[in-house]
């Protein structure tokens, strides 16, 4: 087993049910155990037009390789309605392979750590809220890297989750009173 970091991302349609869904699809598969989820974020597009991003991140436990979860997280963005007509358009969810146990990949396909982790706070700040003393491979400690973005606008949301399963993983305890029947309707929502 393998303690990886997932950043996820979207800013069409319902972002941020499809980010909760998302994570609960995550949490479903037999090949990941979800360790723990950040709070929702609300953040200002960078590089990129469009409404404002909602993003989160996830610590996982895998059987996968990197490319195998890889290739699951592009089928979980197909399956949530994902297109790709240009670069950093507008998308209904993004996910990312961020940190993969103490690897560095450099291949055409797959970079990790994920390239632009240290240069964004949509990233940077869920991750410390999930583990404040992590390092990254080769580059030292994440928070290290705050004052490069503290520039970037970044809004952490009230209620990290209305579902059950999830509020009892997130890192965050502010979360308001579980809605078991929202859970049961992002479950439904992954096949
Ligand atoms: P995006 O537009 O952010 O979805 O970029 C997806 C592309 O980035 C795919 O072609 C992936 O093969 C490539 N990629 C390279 N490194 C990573 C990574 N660490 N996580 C996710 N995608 C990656």
């Amino acid at each position: 087993m393998t303690v990886a970091y997932l950043g996820l991302g979207a800013n069409l349609g319902d972002a941020r049910q499809t980010l909760k869904d998302a994570v609960v699809c995550l949490a479903q598969q037999h090949t990941i155990a979800v360790l723990a989820k950040s709070s929702l974020y609300r953040t200002a597009p960078i590089d990129a037009g469009g409404d404002d991003y909602f993003n989160c991140v996830v610590k996982i436990d895998t059987t996968l390789t990197p490319h195998r979860l890889l290739a699951l997280c592009q089928q979980i963005e197909h399956h949530f309605g994902r297109e790709r007509p240009y670069r950093n358009a507008p998308r209904t969810l993004d996910i990312d392979i961020l940190l993969f146990d103490e690897q560095s990949i450099e291949e055409p396909d797959l970079i990790v750590p994920h390239p632009r982790l240290t240069e964004r706070a949509f990233v940077l700040v869920p991750l410390l809220e999930i583990d404040a003393a992590l390092t990254i491979p080769q580059q030292g400690r994440a928070d290290t890297f705050l004052a490069h973005v503290a520039d970037q606008r970044i809004e952490k949301m009230k209620s990290p989750c209305q579902c059950p399963m999830l509020n009892a993983l997130s890192a965050n305890d502010a979360g308001e009173p579980a809605d078991a029947a929202n859970g049961a309707s992002a479950k439904g929502r992954c096949s």
